[in-house]
């Protein structure tokens, strides 16, 4: 009798490790929502200007957005939330007046929007964001990591003042390293980048997973860069190939973290975008002429680029599907989100961050709308 409550015990002890949650942030700069939902524009998809090598795109039909992005809308879109779909009333903007880079990622990341950070330039960041302030936590010390395609990275969480863990850029990984790490750090110094201060996102992502697998962070954020910088080489069928790696890429992510008892069931993944970027002819660039210090030429002002998009998956994330937002939604929202998801008030250490998304706030509002409709077809 005792043996057999012994040998009970040590059965259930496996499963009774407490679940803890954790986040993972992936962020794919200059995505258009655009793309997101709809797949690729048909007024870009195949046009000579900015298409090279059609076969490269020729699955993406305009119109199948699961055919660009299939892990987004067969699974997140199926379990989760999306937002930033304006023909169906969804929209999520940035509400910093520059719609650049690093204002974006201060926005996303702090939670609001800086005035003073107005450019993409190389300074330390004189805000202390949502990572850095989780990293200062107990329960969380040494469990936040980041890692970015931009080079900026560094400067944007500010690492010399947070001594987070990042990685970003053309860094090699540093300290004890694994064969994995050795070897990713011999091809990247040897892989040419088409960028100057951007890696391909294919560094970004195995060393992230690499360092998830050896370290299992709570809190990850990765920063995928190769969208934005294609797209600013007018090369939409290079864009729309870096967009489908990287839907791949956060399906074997998120395959990754629920074949993992740490992760699996307890992990939250948000992904979202710095900016958005014009329209048609517009669809290269983006931001206001108030983010280039000393510009005098004509206003670069590119409609659509305040237009950003979110999606998440995950335990107490509701199976809404796209949200319908009755006011706008914004980018610096992210960070309060963050916080909750962890169980922390980010608000009450930074009362100028937004509050974060109430995803069930939204859905009470898509079940009145079908209520709705269900009562109009009863007609
Ligand atoms: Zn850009």
């Amino acid at each position: 009798m005792k043996l057999n409550w012994l040998i009970g015990l040590l059965v259930l002890l496996p499963l009774s490790v407490k679940a803890e949650p954790k986040v993972v942030l992936v962020s794919i700069d200059g995505m258009r929502w655009q793309e997101v939902f709809a797949g690729a524009d048909p007024a870009l998809y195949q046009q000579p200007e900015w298409v090279k090598t059609p076969e490269l795109i020729r699955a993406f039909t305009p119109g199948k957005a699961e055919l660009l992005m299939p892990f987004l809308h067969n699974t997140v879109k199926q379990q989760g939330i999306s937002v930033g779909d304006r023909t169906q009333g969804s929209s999520i903007n940035v509400s910093n007046s520059y719609q650049i880079s690093y204002p974006g990622y201060q926005e996303l990341l702090a939670g609001f929007a800086d005035p003073a950070i107005r450019s993409n330039h190389k300074i330390a960041n004189p805000n202390v964001t949502v990572l850095e302030w989780l990293n200062q936590q107990p329960q969380l010390q040494h469990k936040v990591a980041a890692f970015g395609s931009w080079e900026l990275f560094p400067y944007i969480l500010n690492t010399e003042r947070s001594g987070l863990t990042v990685n970003a850029g053309f860094m090699p990984e540093q300290g004890k390293l694994s064969e994995k790490q050795q070897y990713l750090n011999q091809l990247q110094a040897k892989t040419p980048s088409p960028f100057a201060t951007v890696r391909l996102d294919v560094f970004t992502q195995e060393f992230a997973l690499e360092h998830l697998r050896l370290h299992k962070p709570k809190l990850l954020y990765i920063a995928l860069g190769e969208a934005d910088d294609f797209a600013h080489l007018g090369q939409y069928d290079q864009y729309l190939a870096a967009i489908h790696r990287s839907d791949q890429f956060i399906a074997d992510l998120w395959q990754e973290l629920q074949n993992d008892p740490y992760y699996r069931d307890q992990t939250t993944l948000l992904i979202s975008t710095d900016h958005g970027r014009g329209e048609a002819a517009q669809w290269r660039s983006h931001g206001k002429a108030a983010a280039v210090p000393g510009y005098k030429g004509p206003k670069p002002q590119i409609a659509g680029s305040e237009q950003v998009w979110l999606a998440a998956i995950g335990p107490g994330i509701p199976a809404a599907g796209l949200i319908r937002t009755t006011q706008n939604w914004q980018q610096g929202q992210m960070a309060a989100t963050i916080a909750a998801a962890l169980g922390f008030d980010y608000l009450a250490a930074q009362p100028k961050a937004a509050p974060a998304f109430d995803f069930s706030a939204a859905i009470q509002l898509a079940v009145s709308d079908r209520v709705q409709v269900e009562d109009r077809q009863g007609l």
